[in-house]
């Protein structure tokens, strides 16, 4: 690990850049996962590094949405399982959702080391190991197309960090509420998903957990008001509307 003070100003982007550079290293990672991780610290930089109101609002209706599903299912990809692996467990583990392994530069080694990331984290139960059974995703061809019969292809709800823009596409149009993290809002994911979070991963997952103590005791009338109530479109407008008053203010949000 590279010697980073906590005192400097960004320590924690610092923090996750080592990590993820680690894990490439470790073959954990493919190239193109360390490319996918500059563009959402980019985007992180402009939106201050910090959770902002419209990315709480999508929390609220994500956390309600997964509280209503009868099959949520938690997909897992490798920058995904380096940053937030544990957080991903900890989430599956609170609302009993299954966890489901979802590379798209799939190897045998990937594909273990990310599984063992999981279940030291305390998965009970990880899909998309390598022996699984797949189907392909109706619309999908090759790597993005593989999803588990018991996991994604059930699921109602699905939680999709940081997903490729195709396979959000499908997953709708499989009429699954799709809900994603992602800090580009102009991604192709965080358009086509039905709940977009805005905001870095590491920050997202620690409030879903919080924001599933907060809700887990109301009646599932308060929780579809939240779901329903909720327009993604509006949602990620605001979040490029803060974008654009900080270009115009030329000051950290
Ligand atoms: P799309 O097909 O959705 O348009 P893309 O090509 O923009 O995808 P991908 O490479 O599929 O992007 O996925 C990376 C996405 O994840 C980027 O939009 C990036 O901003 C975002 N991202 C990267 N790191 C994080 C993180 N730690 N938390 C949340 N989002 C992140
Ligand atoms: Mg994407």
């Amino acid at each position: 690990m590279n010697d980073i003070s906590p005192t400097h100003p960004r320590y924690h982007s610092l923090l996750l850049r080592d990590k993820m550079a680690q894990a490439y290293q470790e073959g954990i990672l493919a190239d193109t996962a360390l490319i996918a991780h500059g563009r959402g610290e980019a985007f992180d930089y402009i939106l201050g590094e910090k959770t902002n109101p419209p990315a709480n609002k999508a929390i609220e209706a994500a956390t309600a949405a997964l509280l209503l599903a009868k099959n949520p299912v938690l997909s897992v990809n490798g920058n995904t399982a380096v940053l937030a692996g544990e957080d991903m467990v900890n989430l599956a583990n609170l609302i009993q959702a299954k966890v489901e392994i979802n590379l798209f530069y799939r190897t045998p080694q990937r594909v273990m080391k990310v599984q063992e990331v999981l279940e030291s984290a305390g998965a009970t139960e990880v899909l998309g190991k390598e022996d699984d059974d797949y189907l392909p995703l109706e619309g999908l061809k090759g790597p993005r197309s593989r999803a588990h019969p018991n996991g994604v292809h059930q699921a109602d709800v699905v939680l999709v960090p940081l997903e490729d823009g195709d396979r959000a596409e499908a997953l709708v149009a499989l009429d699954k509420k799709v809900i994603t993290i992602d800090l580009n809002p102009l991604s192709r994911t965080a358009q086509k998903s039905s709940i977009t979070i805005v905001d870095n991963l590491v920050r997202a997952l620690p409030l879903m957990m919080a924001e599933v103590k907060k809700l887990k005791g109301c009646y599932r009338e308060d929780l579809e008001k939240i779901v329903n109530e909720f327009d993604n479109a509006e949602n990620i407008h605001n979040t490029l509307d803060l974008i654009s008053q900080h270009f115009k203010r030329d000051e950290r949000l």
